[in-house]
């Protein structure tokens, strides 16, 4: 069976561009939909939950230039009109499943550093993604930095 709708996850890094392309990639193959999300996190989780200032302000520009990020990476790639670009916030892993749940998406794309060791237990967003996931999970392998 073809997926149907593909959703890709982007971190908006210039890691996301061969992420991007392996999903238009299959989405071409498929002849299926292609979305891509980015999920905004919210300020307060950086800082472990409770935060005695209002941030409202800092996060309405955080979020304002996640758009202008996402739509220049989004540029390039015909398939990802303006209402196949989804931004969010939240927590990547919990946003990521419940848009895939939400748009019907049969596969979810996401870039993977492939760490291992101490970097694996303190965790990566491809692994946790993987996990409770409502539909089959790519993870795209990203090179490392030089
Ligand atoms: P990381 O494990 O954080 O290095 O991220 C690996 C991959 O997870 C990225 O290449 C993206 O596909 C996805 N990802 C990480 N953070 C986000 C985010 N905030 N929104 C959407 N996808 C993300």
């Amino acid at each position: 069976m073809p997926y149907q709708h593909i959703l890709v996850a982007i971190d908006l890094t210039e890691d996301c561009h061969p992420v991007i392309l392996r999903a238009q990639d299959l989405a071409i193959c498929n002849q299926a939909k292609l979305s891509l999300v980015h999920i905004v996190e919210p300020m307060a989780m950086a800082f472990g939950g409770d935060v005695p200032m209002d941030l409202s302000m800092l996060q309405q520009q955080q979020f304002d230039q996640a758009r202008e990020r996402l739509d220049s990476f989004a540029g390039p790639y015909p398939q990802l009109t303006a209402e196949q670009r989804h931004l969010t916030y939240g927590q990547p892993r919990q946003e990521i499943h419940r848009l895939a749940e939400e748009q019907g998406c049969d596969l979810i794309v996401v870039g993977s550093h492939g760490r291992h060791g101490l970097a694996l237990l303190l965790g990566s967003t491809a692994n946790d993604v993987l996990h409770g996931a409502p539909c089959d999970v790519l993870a795209v392998r990203l090179k490392k930095p030089q």
